[in-house]
């Protein structure tokens, strides 16, 4: 028999938008916790923080470019689940979708500059790319996912409504990327169409409308005077030419969150995260087409990036994804983040010095890492010192308790049932 409730090794990767060395939370929490490394011969060893390097993405699910280990044998975690599905996958979950892998993805991002403007393809479209170049699609599924702030944190996400979008193309350097004859009604189509013009227009094209845009005074942006400040704030992480700028800027919602507040991205949803330390949940998958922020060679088809894109959410508000109190949480001191998909949720649970939660058991298994403080947890019989950066697997049918410590506890469990 398996044991219910174990700690688990993670690691953390190094795309060159993350934060240098250890003012990368990622690396930070990634480096107190028992994570695992590589060194140049890819044996694995223990993960300490080079300050040299930049660390993007701290990962707690079993997706097998950055899987995760048992702590206490080193075993591969999905290797274990495979072998114990029962105990540790759970009836419900194998039933809903037929295999016995963890279904979502739990990572802790820390961003310094903008990802490249992308979208997770739907699973039509996932399964077609997956097929004709396995190589960079590694999966066929979809991959909606969420973002909750834990610093203040900056993102393009979805589309600004149409009438904003339109009235800021008659601004004179855009001009050339509305449609001609210009349109007299701006639908969707015209947007697809815009998007199109600007992601495959030249990069000369491109620097001139950059040019323009920041001769132009604040107040010509209209409401959105924003614009006039992350100009240079753009240039200065990505080339002028970088049509990810002009879409981002002139289409895109852009949101500034507290920590705690969360964006849901569907499946085809357009978007590019800025800055900021966050929490992210996604369905099992690594599917990406990015467009912009990226090296011209990094990026894939604009054809097949605006036939799959979604117009919802079509303003600010309709990217948000309001917390509920967790129906699971005996004490009150825990939010559930609930994302319009079967594949997760994300538990938030935040105490304060010595105050208490109990979380009653799931029929699916959960993953959590506290993120920050650090407590004790009861749980199958046993209790456990649960320190800042410890990530931690639950086993379905097994209730927690937790207590915190002098400096409180906050922790994030990512769960499907
Ligand atoms: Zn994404």
């Amino acid at each position: 028999m398996p044991e219910a409730v174990f700690q688990l090794k993670c690691s953390c990767n190094q795309y060159e938008w993350g934060n240098q060395g250890s003012k990368s939370i990622s690396a930070r929490l990634c480096s107190k916790t028992p994570g695992w490394d590589k060194d140049e011969q890819g044996k694995l060893t223990d993960f300490e923080i080079d300050e040299n390097k930049v660390y993007a993405e701290m990962w707690f699910g079993t997706y097998p470019v950055l899987p995760t280990y048992v702590k206490s044998t080193g075993e591969d975690l999905q290797d274990l689940l495979d072998k114990h599905p029962e105990e540790l996958v759970g009836k419900s979950l194998q039933k809903k979708f037929g295999h016995t892998k963890l279904p979502y993805l739990p990572k802790v991002l820390s961003i310094s500059k903008a990802l490249p403007l992308q979208l997770h393809p739907n699973k039509n479209k996932a399964a077609e790319l997956h097929k004709r170049d396995p190589e960079q699609f590694g999966d066929s599924n979809h991959k909606p996912e969420i973002a909750i702030a834990l610093s203040k944190f900056e993102a393009f996400c979805g589309f600004k409504p149409l009438e904003k979008i339109h009235s800021l193309l008659q601004l004179e350097p855009l001009q050339s990327f509305l449609p001609q004859p210009k349109p007299t009604t701006f639908t969707n189509a015209t947007l697809k169409h815009v998007v199109h013009t600007i992601l495959s227009a030249s990069k000369s094209a491109i620097y001139d409308a950059f040019t323009g845009l920041s001769a132009l005074s604040r107040s010509s942006f209209g409401s959105d005077t924003y614009i006039k400040d992350l100009i240079p704030r753009l240039a200065a992480q990505y080339p002028t030419t970088d049509p990810g700028i002009v879409v981002a800027l002139i289409t895109m919602n852009y949101l500034v969150l507290s920590p705690g507040e969360a964006l849901y991205i569907p499946a085809d949803g357009i978007h590019a995260y800025l800055a900021g330390d966050i929490i992210e949940c996604m369905a099992r998958s690594d599917n990406v087409l990015n467009t912009g922020f990226c090296p011209r060679p990094s990026r894939n088809s604009v054809d097949e990036f605006v036939e799959v894109l979604t117009f919802d959410p079509h303003d600010p508000q309709g990217a948000m994804l309001t917390p509920k109190p967790h129906e699971k949480a005996k004490l009150g001191k825990t939010m559930v983040y609930r994302p319009p998909l079967s594949e997760f949720d994300v538990a938030a649970t935040e105490l304060a010095k010595g105050e208490q939660e109990g979380l009653a058991a799931m029929e699916g298994p959960g993953i959590f890492v506290v993120v920050k403080g650090e407590g004790k947890m009861k749980a199958a019989g046993r209790e456990e010192h649960v320190g800042e950066g410890s990530v931690w697997f639950v086993a379905p049918g097994v209730e927690t308790e937790f207590e915190a410590g002098n400096g409180g506890l906050q922790m994030f469990t990512a769960y499907a049932e």
